[in-house]
């Protein structure tokens, strides 16, 4: 298994696709408004037809207004343009046999242009001077610049003794400084007539694939000046007066033509996004997020539930059947769980909790107030093991509370199978504990009232849904339980529909595992010591690889593969047993494995990431992970928290390399150095960005066009907040005033995944 990040570009294509298909029936109701110029679709530009159309449509480009919302990469500055002799000067000191090019903007005098043709191939050459004088007995700096599939009366244009001034990259050819295709910013014929002028800041576009360059400028600026005829502003005008913002209008037309009279700070911020006409864009797309997410949460306060009072003896109840004294952090999540269940708005809670910090525990305490309220109760696990480890736990605590519990998996025999169905159907059974086996046919629970999943990452929202259709009667109460530690911004967006709780304590006596990251020999000789003693005193040892099996491609090849580690080791460390679990296997076959591991017939378990999730081994002490380098963060805190299960001391080896990229070498060493699991998500978050933490579509992160959720947290809260305030004002956005903010809550977010609504 290997981390496979998702480019934004490609998240948002997926949104907007969904928006489209899904905001033909809402857009019917707001055809009384009339259209803009810029709602239209990009087929209404000029030189736009079907074929350039769909290419713009596979980078989420439908409409006009998408195509205005593209504003630029970044922005030459042409209004001050350095002598060639200086800039040539510049790149031999900053990246002396650095070939890749640095971008820069030059002005010269034209020393020789010829226009070349050979076959069909054909270029202008031109050779720029320096216009200082050389150094005595030097010669003057120079750079030879090429047009290809030039015309040949643009070398016309640039005689000899002209005076060029130019922007683009420069590479290094032997002696000579070379340019391919620069831009033409300025250039001045030998009589000193301006024959061309960009003498401002100009935008510099991506390109689009399949779309001439030339097409796509002319569409672009059609685009731009149909911005004239009105912008969907979804941020209503009190709150741009209230917040001091700017409109949404003039923020994208200054985006498009920066005006003259920035200040180079001013340029400089506008390249790197931080300006702010991008701040008044990364609102906009937070403040209409806001409101989705605002409506979507009462869409479902209106659904009702049956109330589960907290049984008086609740208390007692717990300390009776648990073999432990519950944590605060503990108390306080059963407290928010238990006033949710007693109201008649559906619970949606997700309970966040560090591995280990017992949230098993918790579940139960609501389970229990579920079932003294007379509703039934289903416990979801993604896996058989999970669920037969759980189902362990919670039997034992269950019967001493005499709540009727059962385990139904997959692999429940078909006899068992017809009673429990039974069981469950007439009400009698009152915690059904299972996989997806709890939502196959015969399943019934006609009195259920809670529904409480773990690890919800690996669990599709279809599933919920057809979890809660399991009930008679009311919309079941539903707590999802997770152990991926969330950042409050990802929660904000991610997670918005989502009431969230967070178990911030360990259970006492819990000693963090030592992380260590090695490599090299000496750190190979550590490891296997600490294996040994770890052996010597039967304890266990996970290993875990980034790969299945050797790597095949060139990037690859050398990556720690677990089918190979698992033969290495087992002649290393005979006579240990090895056992080798991976995600290609049946999960039959690999439950097997892990329940031998459990039970203490392997020593040594090779493993991929499918040890990530819940698996409760307290005899495994040390958790080698070879190649860290390859897993992120997140995935290495949740392979840390297999160890130190047991109360005892424990280890986590990272295994690297000394060759490691910097930013792997700073993840290793921010796992190192921090053992508590939030901080580790914002530091992932702020290495790797919120799409590859969450794997965007698996955990409904609505793909943003402009917002980050790294450098633009601040404002995410701000505009969350303004637009809860709008709607407590006007619910419906039926005001005159918010006509503009309903439409672009309709267009542009009706597609948005959300958690808890069809996300995954
Ligand atoms: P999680 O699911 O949050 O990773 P578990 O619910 O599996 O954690 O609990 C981890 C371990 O801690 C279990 O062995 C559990 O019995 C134990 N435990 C839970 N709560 C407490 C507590 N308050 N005091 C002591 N041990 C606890
Ligand atoms: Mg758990």
């Amino acid at each position: 298994m290997v981390e496979n990040p998702q480019p934004r570009s490609l998240c948002f294509r997926f949104a907007v696709r969904y928006t489209r298909a899904v905001t033909a029936g809402t857009n019917a109701q707001l055809s009384s408004a009339r259209s803009l110029p810029v709602e239209a679709a990009t087929t209404s530009l000029p030189g736009i037809g079907p074929t350039l159309a769909q290419k713009l449509a596979e980078r989420a480009i439908h409409t006009v207004e998408d195509l205005v919302w593209l504003v630029p990469r970044r922005y030459d500055d042409a209004r001050n343009i350095a002598p060639l002799g200086q800039v040539i000067d510049r790149i031999r000191r900053e990246a002396a046999g650095d070939d890749s090019g640095a971008r820069v903007t030059c002005a010269g005098q034209v020393l020789s242009c010829r226009f070349h043709r050979r076959g069909s191939r054909r270029w202008i050459e031109l050779r720029l001077g320096d216009t200082e004088a050389p150094p005595a007995g030097g010669q003057a700096a120079q750079i030879i610049i090429r047009w290809f599939n030039a015309h040949p009366n643009m070398a016309k244009k640039m005689a000899r003794e002209s005076r060029l001034s130019v922007s683009g990259r420069v590479v290094r050819r032997g002696h000579h400084a070379e340019m391919a295709n620069p831009d033409i910013l300025e250039l001045i014929s030998p009589a000193g007539r301006v024959l061309q002028r960009a003498a401002t800041i100009i935008p510099r576009y991506s390109d689009i694939a399949g779309v001439p360059a030339a097409k796509l400028r002319r569409a672009r600026s059609a685009a731009i000046d149909r911005v004239d005829g009105g912008l969907v502003e979804g941020v209503p005008q009190s709150v741009c007066a209230e917040l001091g913002l700017v409109s949404l209008r003039d923020a994208v037309i200054s985006l498009h033509s920066p005006p003259d009279s920035l200040s180079i700070e001013e340029v400089a911020l506008l390249n790197q996004g931080k300006s702010e006409w991008h701040r008044r864009l990364v609102f906009e797309e937070f403040f209409v997020l806001g409101l989705a997410i605002a409506r979507r949460r009462k869409a479902r306060t209106a659904e009702k539930a049956l109330p589960c009072p907290c049984p008086p003896d609740r208390d007692s109840a717990l300390a009776g059947a648990l073999p432990f004294a519950l944590t605060g952090g503990q108390k306080r999540a059963i407290a928010a769980i238990s006033a949710d269940l007693t109201g008649t708005v559906p619970m949606n809670r997700l309970l966040q909790g560090d591995v280990g910090s017992g949230k098993t525990a918790v579940a139960f305490a609501a389970a229990h107030q579920a079932v003294s309220a007379g509703r039934q109760v289903a416990f979801m696990a993604p896996t058989e093991l999970l669920a037969e480890q759980h189902f362990g736990t919670l039997d034992r605590w269950c019967s001493a509370l005499g709540i009727r519990a059962a385990l139904l998996t997959a692999s429940t025999p078909k006899s068992a199978r017809r009673s429990l169905f039974r069981a469950m159907d007439t009400g009698y059974l009152q915690l059904a504990v299972g996989t997806h086996a709890l939502l196959s046919e015969g399943v019934q629970l006609p009195g259920l009232g809670l529904v409480i999943v773990d690890e919800q990452h690996r669990f599709g929202v279809a599933q919920r849904v057809e979890l809660r259709q399991k009930s008679a009667a009311a919309t079941p109460h539903l707590l999802v339980m997770t152990a991926t530690p969330i950042p409050r911004t990802l929660a904000l967006t991610a997670y918005g529909d989502l009431d969230v709780t967070v178990i911030d304590e360990m259970p006492p006596g819990r000693t963090p595992s030592v992380t260590l990251v090695l490599s090299g020999v000496t750190g190979r000789e550590r490891a296997h010591a600490l294996v040994r003693q770890c052996l010597a005193r039967k304890e266990r040892v996970f290993v875990v690889c980034p790969l299945i099996e050797p790597g095949q491609d060139e990037i690859r090849k050398d990556w720690a593969d677990a089918t190979s580690t698992a033969a290495r080791l087992a002649s290393t460390f005979a006579p240990a047993r090895v056992g080798l679990v991976h995600g290609r296997m049946a999960q039959a076959d690999r439950d097997g494995v892990m329940q031998e591991f459990r039970s203490g017939g392997l020593d040594i378990l090779v493993a991929t990431t499918v040890v990530e999730v819940g698996v409760d081994v307290p005899e495994a002490t040390v958790m080698v992970i070879l190649d860290a380098h390859h897993f992120g963060l997140a995935q290495l805190h949740q392979l840390r928290g297999r160890v130190g299960r047991g109360g005892g001391p424990s280890h986590c080896l990272l295994m690297t390399r000394k060759s490691t990229t910097p930013e792997g070498q700073r993840r290793l060493a921010a796992m190192a150095e921090i053992s508590d699991g939030f901080r580790i998500a914002e530091e992932d978050l702020a290495i790797r960005g919120p799409g590859e933490l969450l794997g965007v579509r698996q955990a409904g992160l609505p793909a943003l066009r402009f917002g980050d959720l790294r450098q633009h947290g601040e404002l995410l809260v701000k505009a969350r907040d303004a637009a809860e305030r709008v709607l407590a004002d006007d619910p419906e956005l039926s005001r005159p005033e918010h006509a503009m903010t309903r439409r672009a809550l309709h267009t542009r977010t009706a597609g948005l995944a959300i958690y808890g609504a069809e996300s995954g």
